[in-house]
């Protein structure tokens, strides 16, 4: 088939993502049509071929990255295909999964969406969204080059998902191509588990009964393994199942309006104790924060080497150097003078708990917004950049990043847990992320291949330990290859055989996303 090209060298980097793991394939394709992805999966299907699907490839679990087979990505797919308006004034977008987000916000703050071949429904409620107050879709995870369709396959959610939320409530529909190429269509509300019984009917009238797993899911931000819930709805399995049960080839998306006022507050703190205390003050007492995101001492000198070392870097602010971690909180709401009370209230905040109101940055523009975003988005670019330099000394050191959540009243264990272990193990390190969920990313930052394995081996050990907290072993990144140990940890090794028997009753050769969440041996005797 002309769609499929062989993986050569010009193809490199669709070997790896962000996650800087490395695989291999042997064959690529790009398709641009559901009808595309069908006829490839039928193809691919027949001679049982592994087939990982792909989006922008900024995942850091290594989800997208390839183990043999054939590589699909979809960044190509990037069609905008149609709006609606319901009756209560809610705009709903319909996408290909390639998609990027950058390229949706540009699109949704101009009010103008490209609009070819839409039919006249769509034309119409595009004329509405042009007149209607500026939508936004609120899912952020940080890095704005990833598409809808990777986003939604591993349920991102980063900062402002403290107050919207992850990926999932914001996606209504989907359509998704099975591993041999038929489709299922899944509305939000239409289709529901009974219990834990899902009998979900493909587009060519197959009938698939689904026994979902049994296990409860903790009560916190959670991306590890499949959304199961009792009378749940079909389409949440589907939403954070890591390329492993199907292809996502079109999605719905709720949009909302934008808040009429953001500001960014960067607070700075001289201990981790103030910033906790602030942390848990704060979560209660501010109604408009939309995101917590903590930085520590480690992430704050690293800006301040790249500030000074890189003329990338030299627009960064200054850094108190008395400051040992920041705090940011996003504020969103109607009116100046609601944010300004609720700025008061953060400043009476900060000094009761050890911060101080002096040494904070308040963004009011978009311009000073864009200095903090990008303040924001330099911890995590440096850190890469960190890795990328050290593999080249030893290539075995890949990212080593934790992704884990633990409820509201372990906030201060777990910061302990991570401090106390990390300095035992005489590890480098830097953690920032989303405290407002209690859920910071420590990477340890190995110098050699003994960090590295120490560090895995910490990883672990904090697997076992959040778990017991009520926690989650990936929060929002998904589990990808990179934390399959982690999931057994979590949820016990018959839980992950009732996950992995889900995914060989829609995929029983399982071709899809090989490698991701299960160890080849969960997937013998699938067909
Ligand atoms: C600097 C940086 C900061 C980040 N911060 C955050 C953060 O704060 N929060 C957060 O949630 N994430 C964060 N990420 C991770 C990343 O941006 C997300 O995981 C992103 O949502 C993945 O989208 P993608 O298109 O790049 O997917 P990919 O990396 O290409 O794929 C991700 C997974 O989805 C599967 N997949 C992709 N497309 C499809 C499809 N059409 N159908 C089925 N499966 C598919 C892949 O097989 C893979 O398992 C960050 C990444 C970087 C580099």
């Amino acid at each position: 088939m002309a769609l499929i090209k062989p993986l050569s060298e010009n193809y490199d980097e669709y070997r790896r993502d962000e996650s800087r793991a490395q695989g291999d394939a042997e064959t690529i394709s790009f398709p641009t049509s559901e009808d595309e992805v069908r006829a490839l999966l039928r193809e691919l299907h027949a001679s049982h071929t592994p087939v990982t699907a792909q989006g922008a490839r900024t995942g850091l679990a290594a989800g997208a990255v390839p183990t043999g087979g054939h590589v699909m990505n979809l960044s190509r797919m990037n069609a905008y295909l149609g709006l609606r308006r319901s009756s209560d004034g809610r705009f709903f977008l319909r996408a290909q999964p390639g998609v990027v987000l950058s390229e949706l916000r540009k699109h949704l703050r101009a009010r103008a969406l490209p609009a070819r071949d839409w039919d006249s429904e769509s034309l119409a409620a595009a004329q509405e969204l042009a007149q209607a107050p500026e939508q936004i879709f609120p899912t952020d995870p940080t890095e704005t080059s990833a598409c809808l369709g990777g986003m939604a396959a591993c349920n991102a959610s980063g900062a402002r998902s403290y107050a919207y939320g992850p990926m999932r409530p914001h996606v209504s529909g989907l359509r998704v191509a099975l591993a041999n190429g038929d489709m299922v269509a899944l509305r939000r509300g239409e289709l529901g588990a009974h219990g834990r019984t899902l009998e979900l009917a493909t587009e060519s009238g197959r009938l698939i009964t689904l026994d979902l797993p049994t296990y409860v899911m903790p009560q916190t931000k959670n991306a590890s393994g499949y959304f199961v819930e009792d009378n749940m709805d079909a389409i949440d399995l589907f939403i954070g199942s890591d390329g492993t049960l199907g292809v996502i080839t079109e999605l719905e998306l709720e949009l909302m309006p934008a808040p009429a006022v953001t500001w960014g507050v960067s607070c700075f703190f001289t201990t981790e104790a103030a910033a906790v205390a602030f942390t848990q003050a704060a979560r209660p007492a501010l109604g408009l924060a939309t995101a917590f995101e903590y930085f520590d001492a480690a992430a704050l000198n690293i800006l301040r080497t790249q500030r000074e070392n890189s003329t990338a870097f030299s627009a960064l602010p200054a850094i108190d150097p008395k400051a040992a971690c920041c705090i940011f909180v996003e504020l969103a709401g109607a009116s100046e003078a609601e944010l300004l009370a609720e700025l008061c209230r953060l400043g009476e905040l900060l000094e009761q708990t050890g911060g101080s109101e002096k040494a904070t940055w308040v963004a009011r523009t978009d311009v000073d917004r864009e200095a903090q975003r990008f303040f924001r988005h330099a911890v995590p670019e440096s850190v890469n950049m960190l890795i990328d330099e050290r593999r080249r000394t030893d290539p075995i050191i890949t990212k080593l990043g934790s992704d884990m959540s633990v409820p509201d009243d372990r906030l201060a264990d777990v910061m302990e847990l991570y401090r106390s272990s990390l300095a035992e193990a005489g590890l480098e390190s830097a953690a920032w992320g989303h405290i407002g969920n209690n859920h910071l990313h420590v990477n340890v930052l190995p110098r050699n291949a003994q960090d590295y394995a120490r560090g895995k081996e910490l990883f672990e050990s904090w697997a076992a330990r959040v778990t017991a907290m009520g926690g989650a072993v990936s929060a929002e990144h998904g589990v990808g290859k990179l934390k399959r140990s982690f999931l057994a940890v979590m949820y016990g090794e018959d839980h992950v055989r009732e996950m992995a028997r889900v995914k060989l009753a829609l995929d029983p050769y399982g071709q899809l996303g090989r490698g991701n969440l299960f160890d080849p041996a969960y997937l013998e005797g699938g067909a």
